[in-house]
């Protein structure tokens, strides 16, 4: 028989856990980091960055189109060549075209 030591199963608690981590979705992995965050005394939404990605524009500062926000309907349009109203860029209005927004803990604190 095998002789199989604790350092042994710790090292495949520790290798399950990894691989659990690993097939698991990449919110579990963002869960981790921010009470990994947390406990570091960071900021648990940016990381002490105090700014956060705009939502809307994705970090871009603008977005393309008036009314609608659709890269899918975007891309028809380009390739029917409709380049000439659609797939005008506006300045995101959620950021002020800057792509980041002040981070909404960090800003609350004094
Ligand atoms: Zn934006
Ligand atoms: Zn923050």
């Amino acid at each position: 028989m095998e002789n199989i030591t604790a350092s042994e199963l710790a090292g495949f608690g520790v290798g399950t856990l990894l691989l659990c981590a690993t097939i698991a979705a990449p919110k579990v992995d963002a869960f981790i980091s921010a009470s990994q965050r947390s406990s570091l005394g960071m900021c648990k939404r940016c990381g002490d960055l105090r700014m956060i990605p705009c939502t809307r524009c994705k970090g871009v500062g603008s977005v393309k189109g008036g009314l609608f926000n659709f890269g899918f309907v975007d891309d028809i349009f380009q390739q029917f060549g409709g380049s000439g109203m659609k797939g005008k860029s506006i300045s995101c209005t959620q950021c002020q075209a800057r792509g980041h927004m002040p981070c909404p803990i960090c800003s609350n604190l004094p």
